[in-house]
């Protein structure tokens, strides 16, 4: 039976799961154990000894559960570029309404008598596999029942109790056994076949939130997005319900689109094309999005490539 407070993130299109802060620990520990097993390169190594952190941290309040949101966004937004009088339309992902989320939980939790911090640098991929809200898929991309993959996690601290533990072994989705379509379709080979762990370091999204110039090795036609990559979730069945929930009408003028290439500084820009920048998740990759659209332009010009 759903508790009240899934039942007020379903409302708000999200999913939540309270977990016991007695399990974080035990994560730190699955954790530890991963990493002496798994061969991890650099950057895999990096993220679980340097940016996770398990300590729970002392408030005015007895930390009792993490509290963990999937919160939902739009598979994708088809974005209008305008450049020498022409029109040139591509894919970009959409940010989560962190902020929304992050006030209905916290009006709910404080009229409950309870508080919430957010929590940082938790593997929250993890944590939702474990907790079991989410299930992982051979991309190494987390799904949730009725979102797909179209959600960002935000967890928080929190001294409300868990009053049902679901926590358990992580689960991989079972469609996955008879199903290779990521495999097949990743244009940079970066899906393996024996696990569930990618080679990050060949994942596109990797790639073009980085710096400097792209790869030989990567196919031109490869890039279709602002960032990131959303060639193995469009594939992937577990997402065939949320082709339809995308953005089609955000519009970039000729004068905002030269501002793009150039870079310009964000805080340069109107405040409406700010609210497209915000909105698009374009600022946590900004340095990247000059290179990133300059690319898709040459190649819609060499292929036309453009979303139709
Ligand atoms: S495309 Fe198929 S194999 Fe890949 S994650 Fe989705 S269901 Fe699993
Ligand atoms: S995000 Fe793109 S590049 Fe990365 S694994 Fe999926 S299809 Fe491959």
């Amino acid at each position: 039976m759903k508790s009240e407070l899934e039942k007020v993130a379903i409302e708000y299109g999200d999913r939540v799961k309270v977990i016991s802060i007695e399990h974080l620990k035990e994560l730190n520990d699955i954790i530890d154990n991963f990493k002496e097993k798994a061969e991890l390169n650099n950057f895999q190594k990096w993220i679980i000894n340097k940016l996770y952190q398990f300590e729970t941290p002392e408030y005015d309040y007895k930390v009792n559960s993490i509290i963990l949101l999937a919160i939902h966004h739009p598979f994708y937004a088809k974005v209008d570029f305008h450049k020498d009088g022409e029109k040139k339309t591509f894919f970009s992902l959409v940010r989560s309404d962190f902020n929304k989320a992050e006030d209905y939980l916290r009006k709910y939790v404080e009229e409950k008598g309870y508080s919430i911090k957010p929590a940082k640098n938790l593997p929250l991929k993890r944590l939702g596999a474990h907790s079991g809200l989410a299930k992982y898929g051979r991309n190494n991309i987390t799904y949730v029942d009725g979102l797909g993959s179209n959600f960002s996690y935000a967890a928080y601290f929190s001294d409300m109790i868990c009053e049902e533990d679901t926590w358990g072994e992580v689960k991989n989705a079972e469609v996955c056994n008879k199903c290779n379509l990521c495999i097949e379709k990743c244009p940079t080979g970066a899906i393996l076949k024996d696990k569930y762990l990618i080679n990050n370091k060949k994942c596109l999204s990797y790639i073009n939130e980085g710096p400097g110039k792209f790869p030989a090795w990567i196919p031109a036609t490869a890039h279709h997005t602002l960032y990131d990559c959303l060639i193995c979730q469009r594939t992937c069945p577990m997402n065939y319900e949320q082709l339809d929930n995308f953005i089609e009408s955000i519009s970039f003028t000729e004068e905002e689109t030269n501002m793009l290439l150039k870079g310009e500084p964000i805080e340069t820009f109107s405040t409406e094309s700010k609210r497209k920048i915000y909105m698009l998740g374009l600022d946590d990759w900004y340095k990247a999005i000059p290179r990133n659209l300059k690319t898709l332009f040459e190649l819609e010009n060499l292929i036309n490539t453009s979303v139709n």
